[in-house]
């Protein structure tokens, strides 16, 4: 296989999905969200800054390309993914999609979170990632849900992100 320029006007699809745990943390700095902090009593246990949403973003992103997820890519058992921060992540993807030939068409994403309520940030986190892939605000759509009181995310135990991604070749 060889990766040569795909006619223009071919779309591929990406589909990402991550989850962290939950821990409380009173007076801690609390949850990044698409690159945006959510004043929270919890911290996401994870190895790097632990945005899901970002995460789900560079999975969906590597998916559509058909290339290795976040987790070969960055391993955590690389002390340079330590505490790294997460647009990182995005923008190396972004990269790929570039030198592969593509461009992102449009972003639609769903956090998962019992609480707090995402509403009153979901402007600012469709603008910082629409940033980070040099798209404009309305390419990118994010929705918040709650785990309706069941399930770990229901439970408070974790943060949930899905999200999709459809390329075009430019
Ligand atoms: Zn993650």
């Amino acid at each position: 296989m060889t990766s040569q320029t795909p006619p223009p006007g071919t779309c591929r699809i990406g589909h990402g999905y991550d989850l962290h745990r939950l821990e409380f943390e009173q007076g801690g700095a609390g949850l990044m969200v698409g690159g945006v902090l959510l004043a929270a009593p919890v911290r996401a246990m994870a190895h790097s800054d632990g945005d899901v949403l970002l995460h789900a973003l560079t999975d969906a992103l590597l998916g559509a390309l058909g290339e290795p997820d976040i987790g070969q890519l960055f391993p955590d058992t690389d002390p340079a993914n330590k505490g790294r921060e997460s647009w990182d992540f995005v923008r190396a993807a972004v990269e790929r999609v570039r030198a592969r030939g593509y461009a992102v068409g449009n972003v639609d994403g769903t956090v998962v979170l019992q609480s707090p309520k995402l509403s009153p940030l979901k402007d600012a986190i469709r603008e910082c990632v629409a940033g980070l892939l040099d798209v404009r605000v309305d390419q990118v759509n994010i929705k918040g849900k709650t785990g309706e009181g069941v399930g770990p995310v229901g439970e408070g135990k974790a943060i949930e992100a899905h999200v999709v991604v459809l390329l075009r070749a430019v």
